[in-house]
Formats: structure tokens, sequence, C-alpha cells
């Protein structure tokens, strides 16, 4: 059966100095300190040692066989997105990632599929790199949770949903820069407290704010199976009901309309969650997930959903037909036959 894991993470090989170039901020820059490991650093400052199946796609490739995944959705690392720089070398910082990512997928048609970052900072410039990812063969952008702490509902943000409606580009929404995270360091409890309640600040933001109910045709998912959103709906609904005043203020539709009309992927490293998640948005609107190759991910590409006893028809909505729609794409680009 194809296979499609819609939320991956890659990198050139190479990445300018940017700070060096712009003489200032701290862009991410990659130390190659020993035979298959990078060191990527923000500014001075050690952030993370990456492998080989970071930047190599071969590698990949190889790695993804023994879970006979064929295709991989790409995507920048979140710590690359550079909302905070000046406008201008956002955009440049974009256009050089996105360039790699469109590259690699027209290199390799059948195994990526590459989604473009954008310098969100800017309405203007944002929507003309957008432009060129449709031109470059991109399929999607990739944007955060929150943009330099703004919701993704605040109206400077709703060209560039309106021109990835347009354009028929889809959205991959992936938390980042972690409320509370300054205040809750130990125990990477941003990564496991803060992630999912950023996922669902985006979600709630998005159907408060009256993105979805606007954008009707608008192509969303939302990265770790949308996070805390979907297991507490039952209060988010509940609030929506008892405080209207607070909650419906932009929209006045129940935000349970809404389920079925984005996507979020697999990633719950629970079967019991994804059975629920099943239930609550349908398995046409999951697509198969692993946020590859990063530890916190399902490095096994889906293998506990594949060990459910799901029916086939859920089987093939999860494992490629959910990200075939999302993508706007059909099955026939990414197969021989
Ligand atoms: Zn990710």
């Amino acid at each position: 059966m194809l296979k499609i894991d819609s939320h991956t993470h890659i990198l050139p090989k190479k990445l300018p100095n940017w700070s060096e170039k712009f003489g200032y901020g701290d862009f991410i820059y990659l130390q190659h300190h020993k035979k298959g490991f990078a060191k990527m650093m923000r500014g001075n400052q050690f952030f993370r040692e990456i492998k080989e199946n970071c930047w190599n796609p071969e590698l990949r490739v190889d790695e993804y066989q023994q879970y006979h995944t064929q295709v991989q959705v790409v995507c920048t690392i979140p710590v690359m997105f550079a909302y905070w720089a000046k406008p201008l070398d956002g955009l440049d910082v974009s256009r050089y990632l996105n360039d790699h990512i469109a590259q690699l997928a027209e290199d390799y048609p059948k195994q990526y599929v590459g989604l473009g970052t954008l310098p969100m900072q800017d309405t203007e410039l944002a929507v003309k790199e957008l432009q060129r990812c449709k031109k470059i063969g991109l399929r999607g952008i990739q944007i955060g949770s929150n943009i330099n702490n703004e919701n993704l509902n605040e109206d400077r943000f709703f060209p560039i949903f309106e021109a990835c409606e347009k354009l028929d580009l889809a959205v991959l929404v992936h938390p980042w820069e972690m409320m509370g995270e300054k205040h809750m360091q130990r125990y990477w409890l941003p990564w496991l407290v803060g992630m999912p309640a950023e996922t669902s600040r985006a979600i709630c933001s998005m159907i408060f704010g009256g993105v979805f109910e606007r954008l009707p045709k608008l192509r969303v998912n939302f990265a770790h199976a949308g996070g805390s959103f979907l297991p507490t709906l039952g209060r988010i609904v509940h609030g929506f009901e008892c405080r209207p005043d607070l909650v419906a203020i932009d929209n006045p539709v129940d935000p349970r309309q809404y389920l079925g009309k984005f996507w979020i992927d697999s990633v719950t490293h629970d079967p019991e969650l994804l059975r629920y998640v099943m239930k609550m948005i349908g398995t046409n609107r999951i697509t198969l997930g692993s946020d590859y190759p990063f530890p916190l991910g399902d490095l096994e590409i889906g293998k506990f959903i594949e060990e459910m006893d799901l029916d086939q028809e859920a089987k093939a909505d999860i494992f490629h037909r959910a990200a075939l729609e999302w993508l706007g794409m059909k099955k026939e680009e990414l197969t021989n036959n």
C-alpha cells in the first residue's frame, strides 16, 4: 500500500552563515564536526546535534524502506523560520530553503513532496514568496503555530491564507516557540506540555477568528494530531456555550462544525488516542505523520497503525488518501502505475 509520511523535516547539507552575511542575529548554521553528524548552532550557542538523515536524501529513502513508506512530505525545521529577522533577510532565508526543497522534489518526484517556508513577518513578501513556491513546484507551506507570538487569526495573516486557498496550496501548522517555554525549562516541558498546547492555540485561533469560516477551501493540517485540541474539545465547546461573550465574539459558529474541515497527522504515540481522533474527525482527515528524523517522532513511521485492528479502507485513508487530498495531489503522481 502506498504510504505518504506527511510530516518530516529536512535541511540542506550546507547553510550560509546568515549572521555574518546580515551582520546581526542568531541564525542557524551547521558545523559538520564528524562524519555523519552536524551541530546546529544558533549564533555561537549549540542548539542540537543532527544526523546525516537530516540532509541526505538517499539515506532517508533507504531508512524509509524498512517501514515500507515510499513518500516523504518534507519541510524545514521550525527553528529555521526566522520570523524575527528583518523582512528581506527572512525572505532570503526562505528562498534558500525553498529552492533546496524544490530541487529535491524535482530530483525525486516519487519520493519527496515539498512544502516551503515564508517570511510571515511581512505579508506582502510572504504572498510573493508563496507565489514563487507554487511556480517552483512546492505543494504547500509550513508555518508556525504563532508568528512572533501573534495568533494566526490576526488580520495581517489573512491575505496569506487567502492566497494559499487561491493558489491551491496546502498548509502545515507546526508548533514552535512554545508558550511558557521560559518558565518550564526542566524536564523537556516545552516539548511535552507546551507543544500540544501550541497546536491547540493555533486551531482555536483559526476557528474562533473565523479563518476557516471565511476560507472554506483552505486545506490545513495540524501537526501531532492537532495537539491538545481534540482531547480537550469538550471543554472548548463548553466554553463556547457558557461564555459566548468571551469565545464567540468573532465567529458565532460552533467549533464542532469545523471537525472534518481540517487535517491532523497521526503522531499520537498511542493507538487509543488515534482511535479517539478517528472517531472525532474521520480517517479521511488523518494523515500518516512521523516528525522524522527527530527522537520525539514516530520513528517507526506508523508501525503502531499497521498493528491496529483497522479495516483496509481506514488504513488507505490514513496511509495515503487523506494526505493526497490535503496536498491536492493524485495517487498517480507518486506511483509508477
Ligand atoms: Zn515536526
